[in-house]
């Protein structure tokens, strides 16, 4: 392998505290490795429109949520495999993956064929 790994280690580790900031912002931790959308506050008020707002909201930060929390999965395996000395090496064919794939997402598990 020819790439720089301490350079996409710093990459990772600074895109993993990104993403953890991030996903704090639509949604609680509830244990190391998931997530719960928040609630939005008033879940007891009157106003139907008000209601129909709250559980859209709600739906977005789920969605934000499970997002968020897939990256942060793979960065977390990224860095694993740095530790293991198999970063960048595609899940699926064993071959190493593009450069500039992951810069572009550090946390990629395959390479461009088998996105
Ligand atoms: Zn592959």
């Amino acid at each position: 392998m020819n790439i720089d790994i301490q350079k996409h280690k710093d990459a990772l580790e600074v895109e993993l505290k990104r993403l953890e900031t991030e996903i704090l912002e639509v949604a609680e931790k509830s244990s190391d490795t998931t997530w719960e959308a928040k609630q939005t506050e008033d879940q007891d008020t009157a106003d139907r429109e008000e209601v129909a707002n709250s559980i859209e909201t709600y739906e977005s930060n789920a969605s934000v949520t499970s997002d968020l929390e897939r990256e942060i999965i793979d960065i977390r395996d990224a860095l694993t495999k740095i530790e293991s000395g198999n970063y960048g090496v595609c899940e699926v064919c064993q071959a190493e993956i593009e450069e500039e794939r992951l810069i572009a997402y550090p946390g990629a598990r395959t390479c461009e064929s088998h996105m």
